[in-house]
């Protein structure tokens, strides 16, 4: 069955946007505490699709070697894996590009990975605030790319964002369907 998978930095609210996606409160676990998601985990959707918890990368709590083994079974997960189709990196909305964020999205373009952008905690900012920082993210990429991927705006705590979210993932799968 089709894979989406969905990736971040540890706290970036990962499990908190699978939970709102999948409307369940204990399916992802969501917690204060940064980097727990070591294993990839496999999330079946309607019968029909899997969401891909992936873990965090770049956790600076983890020694180097977990970290480097997690970032080498992340990487060949998403080389190998033939029904991947398509990598939600999210991204906190109110912090300037990271490079580890920038590093990771780089990869995927260059991979030839399909990808999108998911900004987070949408509701910690203004509107205004939120807007100006998507666009700076989004812009920087133009420094490297000629084509920006798809983004989504998102706050699992108003539970915004999430029709447009699942509406791009029905799309992919009508696609395939054909
Ligand atoms: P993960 O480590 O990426 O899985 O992140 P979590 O989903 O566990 O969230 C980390 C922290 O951010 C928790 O304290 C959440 O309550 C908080 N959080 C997550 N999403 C949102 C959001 O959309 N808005 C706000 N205000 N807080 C959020």
């Amino acid at each position: 069955k089709p894979e989406f998978a969905f990736i971040g930095r540890s706290n970036v609210g990962k499990s908190s946007l699978i939970n709102m996606l999948c409307n369940h409160k204990g399916l992802a676990k969501t917690s204060a505490t940064p980097g727990k998601t070591l294993l990839i985990n496999h999330f079946i959707i309607n019968n029909e699709w899997y969401l891909v918890d992936l873990p965090g990368y770049g956790y600076a709590k983890r020694s180097k070697t977990v970290q480097d083994k997690l970032d080498k079974m992340i990487r060949s997960y998403i080389l190998q894996r033939e029904q991947l189709c398509n990598v939600f990196v999210l991204i906190d909305i109110r912090h300037e590009q990271q490079k580890i964020d920038r590093e990771f999205v780089d990869w995927l373009g260059a991979s030839g990975i399909p990808f999108s952008i998911v900004f987070t905690k949408a509701d910690k900012l203004g509107p205004v605030k939120a807007k100006g920082n998507v666009k700076q993210w989004m812009d920087a990429l133009l420094d490297t790319w000629e084509t920006l991927p798809p983004y989504f705006i998102t706050s699992s705590e108003k539970k915004t964002g999430k029709d447009e979210v699942l509406n791009y993932i029905d799309e992919i799968l009508k696609e395939i369907k054909g």
